[in-house]
C-alpha cells in the first residue's frame, strides 16, 4: 500500500485506534495480573476488563505503544513506512545478490 492510500484508509486518530484494537483482539488480550484471556471491552473508556479479576487492560499496553504520548496515527504511519523501506530494502538488496544495478 502506498503511504496516500495508507493515510486515506486512515484519515484520522479514531480510524487508527479501531484498526489497533481489531489487531489486539485478533492476537489476542492476556491479563497481566490472572493471564486470563478473556476480556470484556469498555467502549466507553477504550480499555479491555478481565471476566476474571476485572483488571483493565489498555489498548497500549503490552504493545510497542506502552507508555507512549504518541498517537496512535504517528505509530502507524511510521510502521508502515518501516516495513516499506524495509521491501525496498531487500529487493535493493536481492538486485546486488543477483549482481544488476
Ligand atoms: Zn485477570
Amino acid at each position: 500500500m502506498k503511504l496516500f492510500d495508507f493515510v486515506s484508509e486512515y484519515p484520522d486518530e479514531e480510524s487508527c485506534k479501531i484498526k489497533f484494537k481489531a489487531i489486539r483482539d485478533k492476537e489476542g488480550v492476556v491479563c497481566r495480573k490472572c493471564g486470563g484471556k478473556e476480556h470484556y471491552w469498555k467502549q466507553d473508556k477504550w480499555q479491555y476488563e478481565c471476566k476474571v479479576c476485572r483488571t483493565r487492560t489498555t489498548l497500549r499496553s503490552g504493545t510497542v505503544m506502552h507508555g507512549s504520548q504518541l498517537p496512535f496515527r504517528y505509530w502507524f504511519i511510521a510502521m508502515h513506512l518501516l516495513t516499506s523501506t524495509k521491501k525496498s530494502f531487500s529487493a535493493l538488496e536481492l538486485q546486488r545478490q543477483l549482481g544488476h544495478k
